[in-house]
């Protein structure tokens, strides 16, 4: 079994913070601000959003009269 990546294979530069699946050069990322990670921003699924909405939001629904989520 050849453990080298075959010489066309894409270089994997960094993890995505997301989805923890490899970062490979030329993919379209996002670097994380205060982190300085990446996450993937083209990636079929996308990251950067999934990312982005887990650490801003705590908790989503309607809003009741008292300026609460039920
Ligand atoms: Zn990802």
């Amino acid at each position: 079994m050849d453990r080298f990546a075959p010489p066309d294979e894409p270089a994997v530069v960094a993890e995505c913070a997301y989805c923890r699946r490899e970062i490979y050069a030329g993919d379209e990322v996002k670097r994380i601000d205060d982190a300085g990670g990446y996450v993937h921003a083209n990636y079929g699924m996308d990251c950067a959003i999934k990312y982005a909405e887990e650490r801003v939001f705590d908790a989503m629904g309607t809003i009741n009269i008292r300026g609460e989520i039920d």
